[in-house]
């Protein structure tokens, strides 16, 4: 193997977060305007090739051994499973007989129902779906989509497509669907799906974030616990989740509060936009355009030597809760959440 990718605060990169497209079938409130979207044009966009030889640097080179799928919604890109199944075949240091990588996708859900075998039989191998209400009204309200029961179906099918583990994203926004909190822990236990929930993060494309809609991680565990007793899970590692599961034996929830207890010590990613910026936080303001790179002849040399630059300049962390605090550009769904 090369070297490693080490950050100038001592953080190994081992994760790249690919998004595949920044367009997307839903118009969640917390990241898409209604209307109005202006969509990269196609020819911006990077293609398999592109996206498999930047993988390819990062898994080859530099070790990385994760790799998760994301958009806008990864599911509307043509052809998808073809992508991960060329992602799927990247061996950890360039060893012919080394391990894989660790694949996953974050998804919408509602192509599931069409796509979850492919994806699993391409390689996919780990599932996070996501999901901020189950009542069909609220959900039409957040997403603009009568869309709760192709989710549901999308869930059921990743499950009977082998697709291990099936987790569910839910982002809790101040009195919009807090009170489902106890809802979605049941639906988890009973479905055994590990429920995942997010801080709303200020990265909405309609500027509607305020610290009073977060719902911050403790009040989460505190109103589960309070009906289904929880313990901590020690040992997070790099893992942007606390987890915490049921006393009684029924499974998992994970907590990410990247607005109330950031994790930036422990950050161990780089994202990958749709057209072929490099950033090293989901909150950072510079980017690193690998697309020149790409297209105009650049060697696996150079783009490995951009990576290393990007990574270099990777900051100790976001800084949402103070009066420094820039707002990104870009919506998550530009950025690839
Ligand atoms: N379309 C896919 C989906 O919704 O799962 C993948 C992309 S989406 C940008 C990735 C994740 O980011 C989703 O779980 C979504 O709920 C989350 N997300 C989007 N905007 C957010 C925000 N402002 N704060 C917190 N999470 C957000
Ligand atoms: Fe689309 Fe995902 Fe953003 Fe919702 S969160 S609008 S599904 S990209």
């Amino acid at each position: 193997m090369g070297e490693a990718l080490v950050d100038s605060y001592g953080r190994t990169v081992r994760d790249l977060r690919i998004s595949v497209t920044d367009r997307c079938n839903f118009r969640c409130q917390y990241c898409m305007p209604e209307e109005g979207m202006v969509w990269l044009p196609r020819t911006d966009i990077l293609t398999f090739e592109e996206i498999e030889r930047v993988a390819r640097v990062c898994v080859e080179r530099f070790g990385v051994d994760s790799i998760r799928l994301t958009g806008g919604e990864p599911t509307v890109r043509a052809h998808l499973p073809t992508l991960v199944a060329k992602l799927a075949a990247l061996r950890v240091g360039g060893d012919p007989d080394g391990r894989g990588v660790d694949l996953a996708m974050t998804t919408n859900g509602a192509s599931l129902r069409l796509m979850a075998r492919d994806l699993h039989d391409a390689g996919l191998r780990r599932l996070n779906i996501s999901c901020d209400s189950l009542q069909r009204e609220r959900f039409l309200a957040i997403t603009k989509r009568d869309a709760l029961d192709a989710v549901l179906d999308g869930i059921d099918a990743a499950l009977a497509a082998g697709l291990d583990p099936v987790k569910l994203n839910c982002v809790l926004m101040r009195g919009i669907n807090d009170d489902e909190i106890v809802d979605f822990a049941r639906f988890g236990r009973e479905r055994g799906v590990q429920v995942r929930f997010i801080e709303f993060m200020p990265l909405d494309a309609s500027d509607e974030w305020s610290a009073n809609r977060v719902v911050p991680g403790a009040e989460i565990v505190a109103a589960i616990d309070a009906v289904y007793p929880l313990a901590a899970v020690e040992g997070r590692g790099s893992q942007p989740a606390d987890r915490y599961r049921y006393r009684d034996g029924a499974g998992e929830i994970g907590v990410i509060a990247s607005v109330s207890e950031p994790f930036c010590g422990a950050c161990d990613r780089i994202r990958l936009t749709a057209e072929g910026q490099l950033r090293n936080c989901l909150f950072a303001v510079d980017e690193t355009d690998l697309r020149p790179l790409l297209r105009g002849g650049g060697s696996d040399d150079e783009l490995a030597a951009a990576i290393i630059g990007n990574v270099g300049r990777k900051w100790a962390g976001h800084s949402i809760n103070q009066v420094t605090f820039i707002r990104p550009a870009r919506s998550m769904s530009q950025i690839g959440g």
